[in-house]
């Protein structure tokens, strides 16, 4: 993770398995962040077929690569209190100090700017593909993220999902 690579298919696979066996996901679940190979979201497809299941949608939010460098790049968070902060969209009123309790912020290893492009060059090899695999399933739906607020975004991820 620290160079920006991704974890070992077959150890996501396995975490991922065993928490679609617990009972609360009866109900439905929603993924956030896998599955990112192909070979990710085949073995996720069988996974769900053998329980006579299906992912029902897929959420794209479309976001220009030069933006999310800014937004990993720039997030910061407190060490106390886990408040997150952006140099860029929204910094604290003192720099590098929480406006919610005064703790030094703190930037992870892996959000500097190297490891974020890093990240962008494995995920336009290996996880793009996947918007091509869930548009042909019909799944797919797109929301649009550059320079929208959360607010704007998550309105367009809840009209994808048909909920309220
Ligand atoms: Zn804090």
């Amino acid at each position: 993770m620290e160079a920006g690579g991704l974890v070992p298919d077959e150890v996501v696979i396995g975490v991922v398995r065993d928490r679609l066996a617990e009972p609360d996901t009866q109900q439905g679940f929603l993924l956030d962040g896998f599955p990112r190979t192909l070979a990710q979201a085949e073995r996720l497809d069988a996974m769900l077929a053998q329980a006579g299941r299906a992912v029902t949608h897929v959420v794209l939010i479309d976001v220009p690569e030069d933006e999310l460098v800014q937004r990993i790049a720039g997030r910061r968070s407190c060490t106390e209190c886990g408040k997150l902060y952006n140099v860029t969209f929204d910094p604290p009123r003192e720099e590098g100090v929480c406006d919610a309790c005064g703790a030094p912020l703190h930037q992870r290893a892996d959000d500097n700017e190297e490891t974020v492009r890093n990240r962008l060059a494995v995920y336009r090899s290996q996880t793009a593909p996947l918007i091509g695999y869930y548009a042909e399933k019909g799944v797919l739906g797109e929301a649009h993220g550059g320079g929208k607020l959360p607010d704007e975004v998550f309105a367009q991820v809840t009209d994808i999902l048909g909920v309220v």
